[in-house]
């Protein structure tokens, strides 16, 4: 990040610091943690899946410990070498003395005067050569500041000498200067230049070669530089920079700056980019020039800058920049001996700026200023565009000088038993290890937990660089994968922040209860103090901001948006095709965004993208967009018009910043958006389940299903369309009275995925972590539930959750006769969708929105089917009927529920549920003559005993 990436200590491993004080005493020892490989699964064959992890033993002569388990083996041997040296006291640092950094420092200024420096290729050599150019008695000195500027070695040595130039770098000069002296033999260091010389000249062959050498491959080039003033109220603006082979480029760098000599120009670390040449340039009209400062108390004292604080540059860098500033592009490389440069513009300048913020980001790795924001939830990493939630985080941090963010994933047992333990693991490995105790501690029983039972939260920390607790956000939610676990923490952090950084002057209580829905709790003193420097810099990038920082029952509303709608209506053109996106469709549109000036014709187009794709429905584009992109369909385009965002987003998106500024600033301005509909992928069912509902749905039906279950105190059941088997191997985790299960389904994939699944759990051995199931036996049938297998006659319980909406809906019928007529459990429980919970699920940024249609679209247009394989999907009534009609002609009793919403407000549940119950005691005698024909023996697929085992 810093010069050269090598400005931070180098920090010896954990292993190695083990291997200085063992050597080979110290036997580490890997094994292998996974879960049972699901054995012979009669007539399917079932790929091995790979899932493993290892944990590391550690023996030392003293003491042996055990690392948490970790997917990589390298990693589970660095904690483990990590946990022993926490255990053991044992002090890592391996600093120089501090003479030892004098005597380094002075033999490296002496290397860098020598002979071959000059030739090297070395970012710093160049400035060597380029003093040969120099004129008068500035020929041959060297500025210190391009010394501690291009050279990450004396940097280091200097912090060495003095932590203090860590934080302010200019007191690396008197740490130069002082071993300068040291060489007054052959260096000389006039009087108040700020620059050394080497006494003897360069021996002419060498001055021949290498000058002629730089002199012949440049050329005479005029490139773009940006000119920060540190007036805030004097715009930032390009200027151009004529470069000519034979002038030093910091001397004329300089000269912009109202400067004569290079030595008195400071250089600021890079800036955007990591590995880019792109730096702050600015003058250094300190005090201490008069005299020659090289005790550093003095210097310190001295150290005095007479221009004011350079606000933007100095956020920009997050170094402290005084009076005018230039942003250039400029330098020499490792690559080359060739001046490196690139021109900087106002768009660089302002993509630098939004880059520190989290939308900023993220519309950055979207190439799309106008049109994308930080989507409001994260729900698949198939359907996430742009940077990943945790990335963006994790430059945001750099950005701003923090530390990186600790996220750490915690695998949670669900099961009712064991929930509370915990297994910690921290997954960022460039995070700084904070949780060494609880991760040395706290070693799950892994080799007996199964992957289908493990859910992950995670947590995310945010220190400052000097280790101080920022914000920390550990929400309870639980995740199948633990890759989801951290997009989903992290992209609630960076609302929370997106937050504050669209409006800076929102209120602490604001802040606060925002962040409290997000389950943040953040330092209130800390915090701001850490980006205070942001406030005077950002206008806020939302000034029309209404400040609405609420949540929805799902999740997270982002505050509202810069660009309103304004009052025009959408207009959309072409035929409908009839193939439109619902919440959680992917769409693909290209689009145009132009600024339209009053009373000018030609508009001017500043963003276009030819196939840009979105989930719909969680707020990844502007409001307005995705709003016009709901009511379309593939094919049709539509345009509109919305207010101007903030200029940064405006300057940051267009090349042509001379042109537009002056549109913006001399007319009344709107932009206009214009897009087309490519594609619509649909979404996926339980994706939007999940998406919607915490817990998510299909783990709300098991626990409904589990509650019968006890009540009853069944013993066997049958779930007609198992599917994978999600609520067989869900009720397995629970303490109940079944002794048999059954499942059933048509589809020959989803039950070899169930076999695999309830296979390798049936046959672990039972252990802590799992209730003893008192399960004595589990089938599997191929079959499909229309047809009767008296087999299956009789049971305690049958479930048939989400099923029937799959069938014609005569097959409904005919499966709800069926199974009350001839199957006949004593207890039926049937799920499908609520049809009129679709709004909800389908429409709810419509309808929520502000000052909305009184006719709006979408209670009028029908809403779609929840997924592609439905047949049909029943409101309230139409299922009513189903149910109420069955009951009476079967003998069952019926009741209603759901899950998913609430029953008692409209428009009911999500899931609409139906328990039957069987009246009589026993059932009839004969299977009626509908199940006598349709008779058909279901084919077994796998089969467990508990004493096949
Ligand atoms: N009950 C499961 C799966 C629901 S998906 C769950 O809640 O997760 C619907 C399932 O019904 C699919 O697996 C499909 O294969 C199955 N199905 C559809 N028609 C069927 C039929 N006639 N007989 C058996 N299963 C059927
Ligand atoms: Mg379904």
């Amino acid at each position: 990040m810093e010069t050269g990436g090598a400005s931070r200590k180098p920090m010896l491993t954990p292993k190695a610091v083990i291997h200085q004080k063992y050597g080979s005493k110290a036997c580490y020892k890997i094994e292998e943690v996974h879960e049972p490989p699901p054995n012979g699964c009669p007539g399917l064959a079932i790929a091995q899946k790979g899932a493993c992890s290892f944990r590391c033993n550690l023996e030392l002569p003293d003491i042996s410990v055990v690392s948490g388990t970790f997917k990589r083996k390298r990693d589970a041997e660095q904690s483990a070498a990590e946990i022993a040296i926490e255990k053991l006291g044992i002090h890592t640092t391996n600093d120089p003395t501090a003479e030892e950094s004098w005597d380094e420092l002075v033999a490296r200024i002496n290397y860098l005067f020598s002979n071959e420096f000059l030739s090297a290729l070395h970012p710093l050599s160049g400035h060597f050569r380029d003093a040969m150019l120099r004129e008068g008695d500035l020929y041959c000195l060297v500025p210190i500041s391009v010394i501690f500027a291009y050279d990450a070695r004396m940097c280091n040595l200097s912090k060495w000498i003095d932590p203090w130039v860590e934080s302010n770098p200019y007191l690396a000069i008197p740490c130069i200067l002082r071993a300068a002296a040291k060489l007054s033999e052959s260096l000389y260091i006039p009087k108040g230049r700020l620059s050394i010389q080497r006494k003897n000249p360069y021996p002419s062959e060498v001055m021949t070669s290498t000058v002629t050498e730089s002199s012949l491959s440049s050329e005479r080039s005029l490139i773009e530089v940006v000119r920060i003033p540190h007036l805030l109220d004097k715009p930032v603006e390009s200027i151009i920079l004529d470069l000519s082979p034979t002038r030093y480029y910091l001397d004329l760098i300089a000269k912009e700056l109202g400067l004569c000599d290079a030595a008195k120009v400071f250089i600021s670390r890079p800036v955007g980019r990591a590995s880019s040449e792109t730096r702050l340039y600015f003058a250094a009209s300190v005090t201490f020039l008069s005299d020659l400062a090289s005790d550093i108390l003095e210097f310190k004292e001295a150290l005095h800058f007479e221009e004011p604080l350079n606000a933007r540059a100095t956020y920009l860098s997050g170094q402290d920049i005084y009076g005018d500033a230039i942003l250039a592009n400029i330098g020499y490389t490792w690559k080359s001996k060739e001046l490196f440069h690139e021109n900087i513009g106002l768009q660089s300048y302002y993509r630098m700026l939004i880059n520190k913020t989290p939308s900023g980001i993220y519309k950055l790795s979207r190439e799309a200023m106008l049109t994308v924001q930080l989507p409001s939830t994260f729900t698949t990493k198939a359907n996430w565009r742009g940077a990943f939630p945790r990335d963006v985080l994790c430059t945001f941090c750099r950005q701003q000088r923090l530390s990186d963010p600790i996220i750490s994933a915690v695998s949670v047992i669900a099961s009712s038993k064991s929930s509370d333990k915990q297994n910690l693991q921290i997954v960022d490995s460039a995070a700084v290890e904070q949780d060494r105790a609880n991760r040395g501690t706290i070693v799950g029983n892994e080799g007996q937990r199964l992957e289908s039972e493990d859910t992950f939260r995670c947590e995310v920390r945010i220190y400052s660089k000097s280790q101080e607790l920022i914000l920390k956000c550990s929400p309870m939610d639980t995740f199948k994968k633990q890759f989801d676990s951290i997009q989903n923490v992290s992209l609630r952090v960076l609302l929370w922040l997106d937050a504050y950084f669209k409006d800076l002057h929102v209120s602490l209580e604001r802040l606060t209860s925002y962040a409290h829905a997000l389950a943040i709790r953040f330092n209130p003193e800390r915090f701001f103090e850490e980006l205070a420097s942001c406030r005077s810099v950002h206008s806020g990038l939302n000034s029309k901001v209404e400040g609405e920082i609420s949540h929805k029952s799902n999740g997270v509303k982002l505050p509202c948006n810069y660009v309103g709608c304004g009052d025009s209506f959408p207009n959309i053109r072409g035929s409908d095709s009839g193939i439109s996106p619902s919440n959680g469709s992917l769409v693909c549109i290209s689009y145009n965004v132009a600024l339209k000036a009053d009373g000018v014709e030609v508009m001017e187009t500043i963003e276009n993208n030819d196939e840009f794709e979105f989930e719909v429905g969680f707020g990844g584009v502007i409001p307005c967009l995705e709003a016009i992109v709901q009511q379309m369909s593939v094919g049709q385009s539509a345009c509109f018009s919305a207010e101007l965002p903030p200029r940064e987003f405006i300057l940051a998106s267009t090349l042509d910043s001379a042109r537009i500024l002056h549109l913006l600033d001399s007319k009344e301005c709107c932009l206009d958006y214009s897009c087309t509909l490519l594609r619509v992928t649909q979404p996926l069912e339980d994706r939007m389940e999940q998406a919607f509902f915490s817990p998510p749905l299909s783990k709300q039906r098991v626990e409904f299903a589990v509650k019968y279950i006890k009540e009853s105190h069944a013993s066997t059941l049958v779930d007609f369309g198992c599917g994978s088997g999600s609520l067989l191997d869900s009720l397995l985790n629970y303490q109940t009275s079944l002794e048999k299960v059954v499942g059933v389904d048509i589809s020959q994939k989803s039950l070899s995925r169930a076999a695999k699944i309830l296979h390798s759990k049936l046959s672990t051995e039972p252990n802590s972590q799992l209730p003893r199931t008192a399960i004595k036996s589990a089938v599997l049938y191929y079959g499909s539930i229309t047809d009767f297998d008296p087999q299956l006659c009789d049971f305690d319980i049958a479930t048939c959750l989400e099923v029937i909406e799959h069938m014609e809906e005569d097959q409904a019928y005919r499966f709800g006769n069926l199974v009350l007529s001839s199957f006949c459990p004593k207890l039926l429980v049937v799920s499908t969708p609520n049809y009129e919970y679709n709004v909800i699920l389908q429409g709810s940024n419509l309808s929520s929105q502000e000052g909305g249609d009184p006719d709006d679209k979408t209670q009028l247009q029908p809403c779609k089917f929840r997924n592609h394989d439905h047949k049909f999907e029943w409101t309230r009534e139409q299922f009513n009927h189903w149910a109420r009609d069955l009951a009476t002609r079967h003998n069952y009793s019926v009741e209603f529920s759901g899950v998913g919403g609430s029953g008692h407000l409209e428009p009911g549940y999500a899931s609409q549920i139906a328990i039957f119950r069987r009246k009589s005691e026993t059932r009839h005698e004969y299977p009626t003559n509908d199940a006598a024909e349709s008779a058909h023996e279901y084919q077994v697929v796998w089969e467990w005993n508990s004493s096949s085992k």
